[in-house]
């Protein structure tokens, strides 16, 4: 796992002033990287670094002289309009760049200060990509609590399937769709089979959902039949982002048996443009805990460090914008709050899992979490659970309330950490806005 070294400071500051500000997301420990250039402008996307209100642009960085060696090599690898090939330099060289970036933005700096502030752009005129080629897309179902919550809502005393305590559940899904925060899709038309009826129907989605998750990006691969240890799994993952794996329920309850979600999950996916790295999450690690009325887990899946520290101390909370609220400039309601350290299995776990019969793993591959709910009330990473599949609508304020989407809305995802002793770090936000549909007409 990522140590614990002088970037973790909490007592470190910047000479940005907006690195210091109390509550931002990008403080100097921080230091997750995006793929931006100016918007609006034809200009090269390139790898950025967040740092205050600012993005340090690593094309321009390289160019100053003010980094050698690894992070200079790491650098010129994550200047380009996609971060595979800076994935694939692995743990030593991401760390290497870290240290540099921290040593040149710290208040004590020397003399290239100058150099590097010209190397700034403000986030507020940046504009994002999705920061790698994602060669595949997999999502995993590993939130207890979610799978309960789904469960229940069909059988009110029900228990998740019996592989879900065995292994983490997953398929694999669609990279096409991938759009970074600001995404706007389409409500999908499709095959939905009515309550009671003989015949489906096709029609536009009505019940339109978010999934609350994180993305996890891997770093190195591994080869065709070498399966990635869980002691070295989290070698293999660079960082995690935040990951709305929009759902449509009515398409994905009659399609899904006996293979899997399919057209309900492959319309849209929004991530948030920066990737918050392992080693900057290092300080929020926690014990992954199995309850030891629960089958423990197999000794693939299994390790020491995983139960001292596997699991992940991220703070979530989904906010919802609708049309009126935004005409009348009310702003966002706030529809669940939740951490990630409730997750039943752990990232280690995820790769570990995904590789054991010999899966090829990418840099730039994206593995969703699942959808993270936690286990007390207000903590569910979707609305269907939120509202009981519709029939207890949640309220947004001002008389307004949903059961699912309606057209126009936004979901905004928001992530950080916190804890005393240390820094607070943040994921900065993914937003993605649901359009009317194209067609009500069959095609
Ligand atoms: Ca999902």
């Amino acid at each position: 796992m990522s140590p614990i070294d002088h970037t973790h400071d909490a007592n470190a500051r910047s000479w940005l002033a907006s690195a210091n500000a109390a509550g931002t997301d990008f403080p100097i420990q921080n230091l997750p990287f995006s793929v931006f250039r100016r918007g609006g402008t034809q200009e090269a996307f390139r790898g950025g670094v967040a740092i205050g209100d600012q993005v340090l642009d690593l094309a321009a960085l390289a160019g100053t002289g003010a980094l050698q060696g690894p992070a200079l090599q790491a650098a010129r690898a994550a200047a380009q309009a996609a971060l595979n090939d800076f994935f694939a330099l692995g743990p030593a060289a991401w760390r290497a760049l870290r240290h540099a970036l921290f040593a040149l933005l710290k208040d004590d700096a020397p003399a290239q200060t100058a150099l590097v502030r010209d190397c700034l752009v403000p986030q507020r005129e940046a504009e994002h990509t999705v920061p790698a080629r994602i060669g595949d897309y997999t999502d995993f179902y590993t939130s207890l609590d979610h799978a309960v919550n789904c469960t229940r809502l069909m059988l009110a005393d029900g228990d998740v399937t019996p592989n879900f305590r065995w292994l983490p559940i997953a398929y694999h899904g669609r990279v096409s769709t991938i759009g970074v925060s600001g995404q706007q899709f389409r409500r999908p038309m499709g095959q939905v089979m009515p309550p009671g009826a003989k015949a489906p129907v096709y029609q536009a989605c009505a019940r339109m959902d978010y999934e609350l998750e994180l993305g996890i990006w891997i770093g190195q691969g591994n080869a065709a039949g070498e399966p990635i240890d869980i002691a070295q799994a989290e070698q293999h993952i660079f960082g995690i982002c935040l990951l709305n794996d929009w759902s449509a329920r009515d398409i994905q309850v009659w399609e899904m048996a006996p293979l899997g979600p399919f057209l309900a999950k492959n319309f849209a996916t929004t991530i948030s443009p920066w990737i918050v790295t392992l080693d900057a999450l290092a300080p929020y690690r926690t014990a992954w805990p199995r309850p030891a009325t629960d089958p423990q887990p197999l000794a693939y899946l299994d390790s020491p460090a995983n139960r001292e520290a596997g699991a992940i101390d991220i703070r979530l909370e989904v906010w919802l914008e609708s049309q009126r609220a935004r005409r009348e400039g009310r702003g966002p309601a706030r529809l669940s709050s939740t951490s990630f350290r409730h997750q039943y299995w752990s990232v280690a776990q995820m790769v570990a899992h995904h590789t054991v019969g010999g899966c090829v793993l990418n840099p730039g591959d994206l593995l969703g979490s699942g959808t993270i709910s936690g286990p007390g009330p207000g903590e569910a990473g979707a609305m269907i659970e939120l509202a009981y599949g519709g029939t207890r609508p949640v309220p947004l304020g001002d008389g307004e309330e949903r059961g699912f989407l309606q057209d126009g809305d936004a979901v905004m995802l928001r992530g950080w950490c916190e804890k005393p002793g240390a820094a607070r770090i943040g994921f900065g936000e993914s937003r993605g806005q649901l359009l009317p549909a194209r067609s009500q007409a069959p095609v």
